[in-house]
């Protein structure tokens, strides 16, 4: 099955209707399924079209799972298997900053829409990984449920093995899907991160293990709130200062926001 055909599916579109309405109205988009999809769900259903329709990546070296390598972009076709973690929070409509009592740090008071993160197990015939999709990805899917669904997805490999993906494209879809409800998923969820094992100990002496797991939350995320940092250490067992613990692994905090770096981009 095609992408269009999945689409079709998705949208209860028949082809032999959208080519029809297509020779109407679009006679110079010819056979291109792809866009007279697009313009029949703007126009004929009033809503935005999915970017994942487009082929936008003609020609793509597909890598295998078991070949990925850390902080390299790549495009790996993989099986969905299912959700381990979801993490929701308010954000910027713009940017997907967290906002601060309603409050972006680039772009100010912002109307808050709910971005989540969702962390779900992919793999292919060689392995399989953990992949996180974005909050620009996650918005960007909408309803659309890719579990269960064959999809191609450009990412990069973090530090902690962790395939950060900015682009999904559903190849494949199951053939029949069992509705399982996302509190069904939080309850049996996955431990996120290895949990911190340290005794109250004075602030020199933070041990390395606790730095590299702060590290790679940080880095994994690129910027997340102190708070939700602190309360994510003390779950962890972690009794000691967070604020000291970012600042001796050199990141900064602005207004309330741990970032790797003075003025992270989005
Ligand atoms: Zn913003």
């Amino acid at each position: 099955m095609s992408t269009v055909d999945v689409f079709l599916k998705l949208y209860g579109i028949k082809k032999d209707e959208l080519l029809e309405w297509g020779k109407k109205n679009y006679p110079e988009l010819g056979g291109n399924l792809r866009l007279l999809l697009a313009a029949y769900i703007r126009e004929v259903l009033g809503q935005e079209p999915p970017v994942e329709i487009f082929e936008l990546v003609p020609k793509v070296t597909v890598k295998k799972v078991i070949d990925l390598k850390e902080d390299e972009w790549s495009v790996i076709e993989v099986y969905v298997a299912r959700v381990v973690s979801e993490r929701t929070y308010t954000a910027c409509p713009i940017c997907f900053r967290k906002l601060t009592n309603g409050e972006c740090t680039e772009h100010g008071k912002q109307e808050p829409i709910e971005a989540k993160f969702v962390d779900v197990v992919v793999g292919d015939d060689t392995a399989e990984v953990v992949a996180t999709l974005t909050p620009r990805v996650t918005t960007r899917l909408g309803d659309i449920d890719i579990v269960g669904c064959y999809v191609r997805m450009r990412g990069r490999l973090t530090s902690d093995m962790r395939f950060v993906v900015s682009e999904v494209t559903i190849l494949k879809m199951p053939k029949t899907r069992r509705e399982v409800s996302v509190e069904e998923v939080r309850e049996e969820r996955f431990e996120e991160v290895p949990k911190i094992e340290v005794e109250e100990k004075p602030q020199e002496e933070i041990p390395e293990g606790v730095l590299n797991t702060f590290r790679k939350l940080i880095e994994t995320f690129e910027e997340v709130s102190l708070p939700e940092l602190e309360k994510w250490a003390r779950r962890r067992g972690f009794k000691g200062d967070v604020v000291e613990v970012v600042k001796r692994l050199g990141y900064v905090i602005e207004d309330g926001v741990v970032k790797m770096r003075k003025g992270t981009l989005s």
